[in-house]
């Protein structure tokens, strides 16, 4: 059998040193940093949860240049979430958290970008956050950096700067659920394919940027990421 008309070409991101990493699902951690959960209302003792964005919302930047995103319609309060981004490389289900390291791939420095308006709304009427999270271009990734390569990411800054203020002040060694515990959590609830990419959460200090200013996300180990909002 054909395709009726040609399928869109999968998701991709690039990798530090060559190569396309396709990307499968991309599945986001809620709340993972006690502060952040603090600063959105909640007391940080709650469990981390997860949503999900399409894999098309990834707007891969290559390392040293600045990318761009569309203000996206219908807000008129576009948030940054700085986050560090996991790539599963090995998949599985009801992986314990002591085997995880072995599924993972490599690591990127990610924005997990949100309509904050929108996704209040929903939460105030009880309503799926999609419109909040999952819209186009809201997944903007820095180049994946290689496991080996990258070092240990237990611990380090992870920053988000606009316009060269900082915005957003953390350390991975904060996350309430660690890499291995959230694909831990993760692999119960969906089964892990290769090419899944996970963001794994953003520290305190969210807040709106607009058209015209530039975001600079950067974590301890990995490529900057800077994206321009137009
Ligand atoms: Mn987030």
């Amino acid at each position: 059998m054909t395709y009726v008309f040609a399928p869109a070409a999968p998701a991709s991101v690039p990798v530090q040193g060559g190569g396309l990493f396709p990307a499968h699902r991309i599945y986001c951690v809620g709340r993972n940093y006690v502060e952040h959960a603090q600063e959105m209302g909640f007391t940080g003792r709650e469990p981390p949860f997860f949503f999900m964005k399409p894999a098309d919302a990834l707007v891969p930047v290559a390392e040293g240049e600045t990318g761009a995103i569309d203000y996206p319609s219908l807000t008129a309060n576009l948030h940054h979430e700085i986050e560090l981004v996991v790539a599963i490389g090995t998949g599985g289900r009801d992986i314990p958290a002591a085997r995880a390291a072995e599924h993972i791939w490599g690591y990127a420095t990610g924005l997990d970008m949100t309509r904050r308006d929108l996704q209040g709304e929903m939460k105030k009427q009880g309503r799926p956050w999609c419109i909040g999270k999952a819209f186009d271009q809201s997944a903007p990734i820095s180049p994946l950096v290689p496991k080996a390569r990258a070092g240990d990411l237990s611990k380090g800054a992870i920053t988000l700067a606009v316009n060269g203020q900082l915005r957003q002040k953390g350390d991975l060694s904060e996350l309430i659920w660690n890499v291995n515990e959230i694909i831990e959590q993760l692999s119960r609830a969906w089964v892990l394919a290769p090419g899944d990419l996970i963001f794994t959460g953003t520290p305190a200090g969210v807040g709106a940027v607009a058209r015209g200013e530039v975001m600079e996300g950067a974590i301890a180990g990995l490529p900057t990421l800077r994206v321009a909002v137009r």
